[in-house]
């Protein structure tokens, strides 16, 4: 059997890369399923657990850690834990599934790293620094203060762009929609 590919989206917090990889699961001829990562972050009032994160506890995500269950983690903010599960890859690539990432950027280069052969690293960029501020605050997720400390890392992720495969900027949705929609569906089917 063909193995999955690897669908990478990485981007500061706010671009809009949890946008484009829903757009991107409503359409079933990309067979794709979504890498539910795991995290020390509290949960938000409409995410689910085990859809949108695994959450787990502080102590139990350094558990895993030293169990060397992940295909990858980062220390994303300071205190908030955020990892890829190999049990989660290997579960999706067994189903016979395309696997999409919604990951921060170093996480991302380290997946890319990791699966050469069969992975595509899509950067979202936003239109500006500005821009992303605007929809973190209008996204009303974060507090004035950690919204604060997702655009002061923004500033530093942007500088890894040019080490993903593709670059996406997310200016209108519309548009960002389509081209993500073109790269990915020109990959799987090569
Ligand atoms: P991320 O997953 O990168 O943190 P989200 O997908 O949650 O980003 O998008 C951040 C906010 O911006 C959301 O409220 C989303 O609805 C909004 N958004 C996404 N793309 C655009 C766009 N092109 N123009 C305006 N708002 C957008
Ligand atoms: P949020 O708290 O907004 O859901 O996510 C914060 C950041 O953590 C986002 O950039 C998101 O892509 C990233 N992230 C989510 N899951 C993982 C993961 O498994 N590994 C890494 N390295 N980053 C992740």
């Amino acid at each position: 059997m063909k193995t999955g590919k690897l669908i990478i989206f990485s981007a500061p917090s706010g671009s809009g890369k949890t946008t484009l990889v829903h757009y991107l699961l409503s359409k079933p001829e990309l067979n794709l399923a979504f890498s539910v990562s795991a995290t020390s972050r509290s949960k938000r009032p409409n995410e689910v657990d085990g859809q949108d994160y695994y959450f787990l506890s502080p102590v139990d995500f350094q558990k895993k850690i030293k169990e060397n269950a992940f295909v990858e983690w980062e220390e994303v903010y300071k205190d908030n834990y955020y990892g890829t599960l190999k049990s989660e890859v290997d579960r999706l690539l067994k189903a016979g599934k395309n696997v999409i990432f919604d990951i921060d950027v170093k996480g991302g280069l380290n997946i890319k790293q990791q699966y050469p052969d069969n992975s595509l690293a899509i950067f979202v960029q936003p239109p500006s620094v500005a821009e992303l501020q605007k929809r973190l605050q209008a996204r009303q997720t974060e507090t004035p203060d950690k919204i604060r400390m997702r655009v002061e890392k923004a500033e530093s992720e942007m500088q890894y762009a040019k080490d993903f495969d593709v670059i996406i900027v997310n200016d209108d949705l519309n548009q960002a929609k389509e081209a993500a929609y073109k790269v990915v569906k020109k990959f799987i089917e090569s």
